[in-house]
């Protein structure tokens, strides 16, 4: 076989075992497959991979930085759909609203304005979650506290452009994430009294998928499962 082949058997097959533990966790949690999507986080990895991905059915694909992320939105083309998890600084975001359908990773209220001017000079509208953090000891890390929440996920719901998607959170690294993705669910909850359609929760990486859908999870993002081990820091 050739070098594509052998990629597309790995990736198939890779889905495939990633597909069975979603079915899986689904299952064990009583809820139904189509509840939640799958996005595949494929940074580092080449926009080959996102094509092979895509004649695997797969449609939704999560990157972490720009300009990576845009030059292979650029190859691959508006069939997928573009997700941004990562750190964005304020310059960027204009240009990360010219290609990406969801950003995941909204955590302050400067941000929502250059989303909201980049995805109106770019005619789009872009769905935007506030990155929550729980991690309390390690004040460096992206996202908000609970308790902004509010603050940030109303600037988005005004901001011409933008639609306020939901949530999204990253488990703090060595805890177990069940109670996290739990505070997760329940501040959606909250945020739905004011915000009905705010319905996505963005939980769930490799390592914790099944606390995510049993949670209650709508979006897992997964990579290395998917893609491999990633060979440096991503
Ligand atoms: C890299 C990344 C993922 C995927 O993590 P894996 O452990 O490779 O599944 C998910 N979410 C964010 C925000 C990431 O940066």
């Amino acid at each position: 076989m050739s070098g594509v082949l052998d990629r597309r058997a790995e990736l198939a097959a890779n889905l495939a075992d990633t597909e069975r533990r979603i079915v899986e966790a689904c299952d064990a949690a009583g809820r139904s497959r189509d509840e939640i999507t799958l996005v595949v986080v494929t940074k580092t990895y080449p926009a080959s991979d996102v094509e092979i991905l895509a004649e695997l059915g797969v449609v939704d694909v999560g990157e972490n930085r720009h300009p990576e992320a845009g030059d292979k939105a650029d190859a691959v083309g508006a069939a997928m759909q573009w997700h941004f998890l990562g750190g964005l600084q304020t310059n960027k975001a204009g240009a990360v609203a010219r290609y990406a359908d969801m950003v995941h990773s909204v955590d302050r209220v400067k941000l929502v304005n250059s989303l909201s001017r980049g995805a109106e000079a770019a005619d789009r509208s872009l769905t935007c979650l506030v990155q929550v953090d729980f991690d309390a000891t390690n004040p460096g890390r992206a996202g908000v506290v609970p308790a902004d929440v509010g603050i940030v996920a109303d600037a988005i719901a005004q901001a011409p452009g933008l639609v306020l998607g939901g949530l999204m959170t990253v488990a703090p690294l060595g805890d177990d994430p069940a109670p996290h993705f739990d505070h997760l669910v329940r501040l959606s909850i909250d945020l739905r009294r004011d915000h009905p359609d705010a319905t996505i929760v963005s939980a769930g990486m490799s390592g914790d998928l099944e606390a995510a859908v049993i949670a209650g999870a709508t979006h897992l993002r997964i990579g290395r499962s998917v893609l491999g081990e990633r060979p440096s820091n991503g």
